[in-house]
């Protein structure tokens, strides 16, 4: 596996790689949740390509940029035991140099829940995912569906954009407990990781109702909201059940559904989702 840290030698591993190439773009501190989307594009495609930047483009000014986990060594590692062909991990002069200016901005999906409350939050990924992908040239790129509403944005930008790139939107992977894994999970003491499964027991909570027959998506968000209620650490952003293609909130679920949710836990923010039916993919 080479790790490239410059846009020119980067260019050079790239051009001798085989075709499909598939692309798993990471802020690294890499758990199972990324690990998985590297085995998938391994088992899917010729090439692996991974990329290791924390995009200091997508932090608001008052968010974590600063103390975001780094472990590039251990990342490698990783990256490697998974069969990762060639890594990115440029340093973030290299992706915006003095005098950086243009920006990809994906309009109204990214108003809503994420977008609402970080309102520059999806410029940054839009304006990274394009540049990456013009360097990458993948044929697939693997996202997380953790990040739901990040891949019906990259959807949306590759589709206006005429990326010549599959999306392929891989599962969460979860803790046993039902946390969704996140780089962001280090941050939390035992007390609040505990805390934690509130998330995911919101989210079974609406799945069994939905299974029995609600429909009502205020009860469904309304049943979220009392379970967070009953959770003293938790301190929710947002409680959503939304149209999953335009994320717009729904009075009924008379068709696919994304369920999400922001949480902050301690000085952690934490979100997760899922999809109604349960068991649908999101795109
Ligand atoms: P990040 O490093 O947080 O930017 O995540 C990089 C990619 O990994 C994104 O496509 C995420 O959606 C995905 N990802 C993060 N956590 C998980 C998880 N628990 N399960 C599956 N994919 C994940």
């Amino acid at each position: 596996m080479n790790v490239a840290t410059s846009i020119d030698r980067f260019r050079v591993l790239r051009a001798a790689l085989p075709s499909p190439v598939g692309f798993v773009p990471t802020m690294g501190y890499l758990h199972d949740g990324h690990l998985s989307l590297v085995r998938r594009a391994r088992c899917e495609c010729e090439a692996t390509v991974a990329s290791v930047f924390v995009n200091p483009a997508q932090f608001g000014p008052t968010e974590d940029l600063a103390s975001y986990p780094r472990d590039l060594d251990r990342d490698v590692e990783q990256l490697s035991a998974a069969g990762t062909d060639l890594v990115l991990a440029p340093p973030p002069e290299a992706l915006y140099p003095a005098g950086y200016d243009t920006w990809v901005t994906v309009e109204r999906l990214t108003e809503r829940l994420e977008g609402g409350e970080r309102p520059t939050h999806f410029r940054g990924v839009t304006t990274v995912v394009a540049k990456l992908f013009n360097l990458v040239r993948p044929e697939r790129a693997y996202f997380g569906q953790k990040d739901a509403q990040q891949a019906l944005v990259v959807s949306r930008l590759i589709g206006d954009l005429d990326f010549d790139v599959e999306l392929v939107v891989c599962p969460t992977v979860r803790e046993p407990d039902g946390l969704a894994m996140s780089s962001r999970n280090a941050y939390l003491s035992s007390v609040e990781r505990k805390a934690a499964g509130v998330l995911y027991r919101c989210l079974q909570r609406v799945e069994g109702m939905y299974r029995n027959g609600e429909r009502d998506a205020e009860r469904l968000r309304d049943a979220m909201k009392a379970i967070l209620e009953g959770e003293p650490r938790a301190c929710p952003a947002y409680v959503s059940v939304a149209d999953a293609k335009d994320l717009t909130e729904l009075k009924t679920v008379d068709r696919k559904a994304l369920v999400s949710l922001a949480v902050r836990i301690g000085r952690t923010r934490l979100i997760d989702n899922t999809v109604l039916p349960p068991g649908e993919a999101l795109l």
